[in-house]
């Protein structure tokens, strides 16, 4: 075996650990620089992809790499190698901390603006349709957004240069609009001249359907293809309309040739647009895709403090995490529910005590939203989230591809739905119910080691429960 088929295998492996847009994003373009056997060292196309790999999957690759070759590897070392085409220079921000000396930060494209904010031109940005609050300097990173958060940051830094497109998707409320919206205020905030155009895929639509009926097409086009920087929130909103697709694809098309940055946010992966094109899928899919999921306990606290603090309420950690307890699904009901609080306690003119948050938060509690969610639609999501077919997971196949994906629906059903194990035989096309305890044992198990599965997993519930 060559290194080259080495690497082959090795990714064959990686692949069926993670979801499409996870390793497409940081698998593409690399490649063995050079193996011995005790140390592989891997070419990555950028300090952003080299950053990542060793953050999050240098376990996974060592192990495939183990496995694949008997050897006794020990390390795996990463090196930024331009043998692929990506720019190998990204602005990071924050995330470039602790990363090698070696990492150089390159300055914008654009003159740089005085850093004060008394230069910022908020009218512009509001102009441009972006609520001043949107910005990145109050937007709290967690594991469940760090991705994201970091592509944008790089994105908002060398704009059609980083990743062009950048796709975020995730479920609502999750953070997708701010993050979207302060690529805008960062990049008007570093070089004020920068044409930046903010649109939600509706008025995009609305734009072009206007300008079709008035034979304003010219200047639509001069509009929209014009410009440094595109923002389309919730893209989704496109399926179906086949002549904006068209329209959209050629704007596209046209910034991207000129290096100008598109950033889109959507409910889900491309993939999962109902009748999107397959060109715009290809196109949607050629930068960076990135997720978003549910906050996890730390960072509710965090938010809810950083949002008591902007409305200067004064409350302690313990109610705080009273109420990051009790609302779980997303960070527009968190926020909901600290509305009610600071309401109720400045109305009563009392200081909150967690005696006072529990009842109010209580309405939050994620318990009842569970009923709704059926075998089949657990079947579905899991399905929709690997990428395969309803039916592969009810069938016969022992594929791999299907049978991981198998399994954590088994796991899930157990875990999430309560279901007994011979009921979970029987909703995966008639299996035995020892199959399905293996099953659940397995993912336990992976669990317990891999970060990237319980991630996976995370995703997947929470598209369980913001489909119902
Ligand atoms: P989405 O577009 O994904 O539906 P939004 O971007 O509209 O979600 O976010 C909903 C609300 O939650 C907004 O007020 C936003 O400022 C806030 N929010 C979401 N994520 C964060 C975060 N990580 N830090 C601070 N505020 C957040
Ligand atoms: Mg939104």
């Amino acid at each position: 075996m060559n290194t080259h088929e080495l690497w082959q295998s090795v990714l064959g492996e990686l692949e069926l650990s993670l979801t499409k847009a996870n390793f497409t994003t940081w698998f593409k373009n690399t490649f063995i620089v050079s193996i011995t056997s005790t140390e592989a060292q891997i070419g990555v196309p950028n300090v952003f992809t080299k950053a990542w790999l060793e953050k999050k999957y240098l376990k996974n690759i060592l192990q495939s790499l183990q496995n694949i070759t008997d050897a006794r590897i020990r390390s795996v070392h990463f090196k930024i190698d331009t043998k692929s085409q990506t720019p190998s220079l990204v602005t990071l921000g924050k995330f470039a901390e602790g990363l090698s000396p070696t990492t150089k930060i390159q300055t914008p494209p654009f003159p740089q603006q005085n850093d004060s904010s008394a230069t910022y031109p908020v009218a512009l940005a509001t102009e441009i349709g972006l609520n001043k609050k949107y910005i990145f300097q109050n937007f709290i990173v967690g594991k469940q957004n760090e991705l994201a958060h970091a592509a944008a940051v790089a994105v908002a830094g060398q704009p059609g240069q980083a990743y062009n497109p950048l796709f975020i998707y995730g479920g609502v409320g999750l953070g997708k609009t701010h993050l979207l919206q302060a690529i805008g205020h960062e990049l008007i905030r570093r070089a004020a001249q920068a044409r930046v155009l903010y649109v939600t895929c509706e008025r995009f639509t609305n734009d072009f359907i206007h300008a079709l009926r008035n034979n304003r097409i010219r200047e639509f086009k001069q509009r929209y293809r014009t410009i440094d920087l595109l923002l389309v929130d919730d893209i989704q909103f496109i399926a179906g309309k086949e002549e904006t697709q068209e329209e959209f694809f050629h704007t596209f098309n046209q910034l991207q040739q000129n290096n100008k940055q598109i950033v889109m946010t959507s409910d889900r992966p491309p993939k999962a647009i109902p009748s999107l094109e397959a060109r715009l899928i290809s196109r949607f899919e050629s930068g960076m895709m990135t997720d978003v999921g549910s906050p996890d306990f730390e960072t509710r606290v965090a938010i809810l403090d950083l949002k008591c603090q902007e409305r200067q309420f004064t409350i302690n950690t313990e109610c705080l995490q009273e109420i990051a307890n009790a609302v779980q699904n997303n960070v527009r009901e968190l926020e909901g529910a600290l509305n009610k609080i600071i309401a109720y306690h400045q109305f009563k003119n009392v200081s909150p005590t967690p005696d006072t948050v529990r009842p109010i938060v209580a309405s939050f509690k994620p318990t009842n939203i569970k009923k709704n969610v059926t075998p089949r639609l657990l079947i579905q999501t899991v399905a929709s989230y690997f990428d395969v077919e309803h039916s592969a997971l009810t069938g016969k196949s022992r594929e791999k591809r299907f049978a991981f994906p198998r399994q954590i629906v088994m796991f899930l059903m157990r875990e999430e739905l309560k279901a007994s194990y011979p009921s979970i035989g029987a909703e995966l096309g008639g299996r035995d119910h020892t199959t399905a305890m293996h099953a659940y044992d397995k993912i336990q198990e992976c669990l317990e080691e891999n970060e990237i599965l319980k991630h996976d997993l995370d995703l997947i519930k929470q598209r369980l429960y913001t489909s119902v």
